[in-house]
């Protein structure tokens, strides 16, 4: 009987350490917001119409330096955001609409696959769109680890409304909630319509971190991290703001952030950073691996406890070191 009980231990300890990575306890919130420029959100040091970003992420690390390096456009920061690569997304007729798919695995199919969870795990929450942007199609990645879409409402208050009950009901471990108002308000070419979708989205990530802080799965377990997938035209304040895609700087500055689990507190770093970048910091965050992203992991604002090193040998496996396994055969 004995016996079997070691046996059955060391299938347990060899399949966990062999197959699958050690999932961190920890929850990742990406926030995506569309189109925001550099100079209306932590570019703008009085914080008049971001209070919330400048307050959370002086707690949390800035990117002082982070841009878009592809294309200005929503249709391609946003797959190179969470496909960690300017790869080319291909065009396709889905469920009767024309739309596009990724050509490389993205965030949620490496996170999925690595961590062998289901869609409740891995939201990517929105308005309402017939025809969203597709993650990938690839053999070894693939449909069978795509997010779970939720598609919902046409403003980004009722956007951040269903993601609260998403957050609440299912405690997802990697959740993408992306915001496209300021961005359409922006193209509207009224200034004030546009500053007020920033305060508007503003306002959400604070009720995003407050609902963090105030849950207690999330608490003190979850990295929010704020980005844009692209900014707007610099010259002029009160009339670039109208459009964007070329290579000006207005454009390419964009904010990132993050805070809470695994980030660095009150601080700001100088080093050049780029969109596809974001993804294998999530990687590492959630430790999966990210093979076919062109960025890099942007330890500079990692906790050092958060690095891959010391996730290759997990907590676990430290705990159970008093339990027979073939270095240490003998109960102690
Ligand atoms: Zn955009
Ligand atoms: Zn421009």
């Amino acid at each position: 009987m004995k016996f079997i009980k070691i046996i059955f231990t060391l299938l347990f300890l060899f399949t966990a350490q062999t197959v699958l990575a050690q999932m961190p306890d920890r929850y990742v919130i990406l926030v995506i917001i569309d189109g925001a420029r550099y100079s209306e959100t932590l570019g703008d040091t009085s914080g008049g119409f971001t209070p919330k970003i400048r307050q959370l992420s002086a707690q949390g690390a800035v990117i002082d330096s982070f841009f878009n390096n592809g294309w200005t456009v929503t249709s391609r920061g946003v797959p190179a955001i969470w496909s960690g690569s300017w790869s080319t997304p291909k065009d396709t007729f889905y469920n009767g609409f024309q739309t596009q798919y990724a050509t490389v695995p993205t965030l949620w199919e490496y996170f999925r696959k690595e961590h062998q969870q289901d869609s409740t795990q891995a939201q990517y929450i929105m308005k309402y769109l017939s025809s969203p942007w597709l993650q990938s199609f690839r053999p070894d990645y693939g449909p069978a680890y795509w997010p779970w879409y939720i598609l919902n409402g046409s403003s980004d208050l009722q956007v951040w409304q269903k993601a609260r009950t998403q957050l609440q009901t299912w405690h997802p471990r990697l959740s993408v909630i992306y915001l496209a108002d300021v961005d359409h308000y922006g193209h509207s070419g009224v200034w004030g319509d546009y500053t007020q979708a920033i305060s508007v989205a503003d306002s959400i990530v604070g009720m995003i971190w407050n609902l963090v802080q105030s849950d207690p799965v999330f608490k003190d377990k979850t990295t929010l991290i704020v980005t844009n997938d692209h900014g707007r035209h610099s010259d002029g304040v009160s009339t670039g703001f109208v459009g964007h895609g070329d290579g000006c700087q207005g454009c390419r500055r964009i904010m990132l952030f993050g805070i809470g689990a695994g980030i660095k507190k009150g601080v700001h770093t100088s080093v050049k950073r780029y969109i596809p970048d974001i993804v294998p910091t999530i990687g590492t965050l959630l430790n999966f691996p990210t093979p076919v992203v062109s960025g890099v992991s942007i330890s500079e604002i990692l906790d050092p406890s958060t690095s891959v090193e010391n996730e290759v040998v997990p907590e676990e496996f430290v705990l159970e070191q008093n339990f027979p396994n073939p270095f240490n055969p003998e109960l102690s």
